[in-house]
């Protein structure tokens, strides 16, 4: 009989999307290598795809702590779910809550991480009397507008009219300076405060204080000044990123051999990493719009004339699902096949972190999502925005004015704009944009160091973890 307690058990539940799922993972990765075992609660959509594209059954095999459970999001299978966001939103709240209630009833679990954007899940733990803390795998700048959205509609800032966008914007303190109209979150700009986004991320934001603690996917040293107006609001708050390169870093200090990471819901096309090996030191612009932005063939045709007219080097992810027409292929003129096949490579699905950190990488055309552009940071790699949606907006504006790491290019799609900013970040302003990507990757790497912020933040909620459990010894 062993005296052993029990380690804590930790429910882990993601927003069941590709970027919350892929930082989920590696913090249920950093807790495993804390000696805490984790249940990682995924939709079956989600679960499925994973078997088929991952590497995390084998990836996780070394984790005795470590399982998966699944549970039904609601949707029918043929559902595009990403793309109709709401409505997975609403089926999660509908049909998946009285579900999660019975997972969490029978677990056994010492506390509940959960995605903030998920309100509910916070009921049923207060109901279950299990310990929540919340995370928010969007930037603190992002959540920090969120926080502030009743302030922006107090001070009559949206819904605005007309169509002047570069108006400050003056209701989201820390901000003043740089936040434009067009810096916000992209639902702003739909000009009706019944907009249901503008509900849905007003109301969720305002839950997360309710929660034990929040985890964040930043780092003090990138968003200190913003951390330091949300802990106004929200005091207990983890600074634990980048989550990505944290777990790099403690397999290292374990000297745990690094098997490849592959959290991805799409296959990877490992035949650009052969590709950027030919290519010389910093040559070659990446070009990525994560996994929900979709472009009208329009759209396509306008960065493809771009990029071939800047003259650089590039490798592009055209997702399958990503262009709205089927009919593109057809549309390629044979001049752009032809300099693509000189200088351009083009695929499916990356695996990103690893591109990232290619020493051919010397540039980021990227749509903003948050996991992209900590990514981008922690390798150095200044970035070209063109934000998508929600986030993006806010985060390309940080990149260009707060942090000085690129261009940001949102609200166009022109040929010679895009020609001329990528000549921008990858010749002529090539050292400077460099210069000041390479300090806040330094800075990003002592955060993650013995005695860094993000590194005693993450023994922090370790310690507040342990401390939830009583411990139970074995039979
Ligand atoms: N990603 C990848 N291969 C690709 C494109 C993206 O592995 O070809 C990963 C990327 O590393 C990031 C995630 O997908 O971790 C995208 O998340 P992000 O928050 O940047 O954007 P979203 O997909 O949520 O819009």
């Amino acid at each position: 009989m062993s005296q052993n307690p029990r380690p804590p058990h930790v429910l882990i539940f993601p927003l069941p999307l590709q970027g919350p799922v892929n930082s989920t993972l590696k913090l249920a990765e950093l807790l495993c290598l804390a000696h805490i075992d984790v249940t990682f609660l995924v939709t079956d959509h989600i679960h499925a795809r994973l078997l088929r594209h991952s590497n995390i059954q084998t990836r996780f095999s070394s984790y005795p702590g470590f399982r998966i459970q699944t549970i039904s999001d609601g949707l029918p299978e043929a559902h595009p779910r990403g793309d109709r966001f709401l409505e997975l939103f609403d089926s999660l709240k509908s049909k998946t809550k009285p579900l999660f209630k019975e997972v969490l009833r029978c677990g056994g679990f010492s506390c509940v991480i959960a995605d903030g954007i998920l309100g509910f899940t916070c009921d049923v733990a207060n109901e279950v009397r299990v310990p929540i803390f919340y995370i928010r795998t969007i930037s603190a700048a992002c959540l920090w507008v969120f926080f502030c959205i009743p302030k922006i509609i107090e001070a009559g800032e949206i819904p605005f009219e007309g169509d002047d966008l570069d108006i400050l914007v003056k209701s989201v303190p820390g901000m003043e300076r740089y936040l434009r109209r067009r810096d916000l979150p992209s639902f702003c700009r739909s000009g009706d405060l019944a907009d249901p986004n503008i509900q849905l991320y007003k109301t969720e934001s305002e839950e997360n204080p309710r929660a034990y603690g929040l985890i964040l996917n930043t780092f003090e040293e990138l968003e200190g000044p913003i951390l330091a107006e949300m802990r106004s609001m929200c005091p207990n708050i983890y600074t634990i990123g980048p989550l990505h390169a944290h777990l790099k870093a403690k397999l290292a200090a374990k000297a745990t051999s690094p098997t490849a990471f592959s959290n991805s819901l799409w296959e990877e096309d490992r035949s650009c990493i052969a590709w950027l090996d030919s290519q010389p030191p910093k040559s070659v612009i990446y070009v990525s719009f994560g996994s929900l932005a979709v472009t009208t063939s329009n759209q396509l045709m306008e960065f493809w004339h771009g990029l071939v007219n800047s003259g650089q080097r590039f490798l592009w992810v055209i997702r399958p699902d990503s262009i709205a027409a089927k009919s593109w292929e057809s549309e390629v003129p044979v001049e752009l096949s032809k300099a693509t096949k000189e200088r351009g490579y083009i695929v499916g699905w990356t695996p990103q972190e690893e591109v990232l950190a290619h020493p051919s990488v010397g540039g980021f055309l990227t749509h903003s999502g948050w996991n992209s552009t900590l990514e981008s940071i922690y390798e150095g790699v200044p970035m070209i925005c063109w934000p998508y949606f929600i986030d993006q907006q806010v985060n390309s504006r940080l990149v260009e004015e707060a942090w000085k790491l690129g261009l940001d290019m949102k609200d166009t799609c022109d040929r010679s704009i895009i020609e001329k900013m990528v000549r921008s970040l990858m010749d002529v302003g090539k050292e400077k944009f460099l210069e000041r990507a390479d300090q806040m990757a330094k800075s990003a790497k002592r955060c993650l160091s013995n005695g860094g912020s993000s590194h005693n933040n993450f023994e922090r909620l370790v310690e507040d973890i342990k401390s939830m459990s009583a411990p139970v010894p074995y039979e």
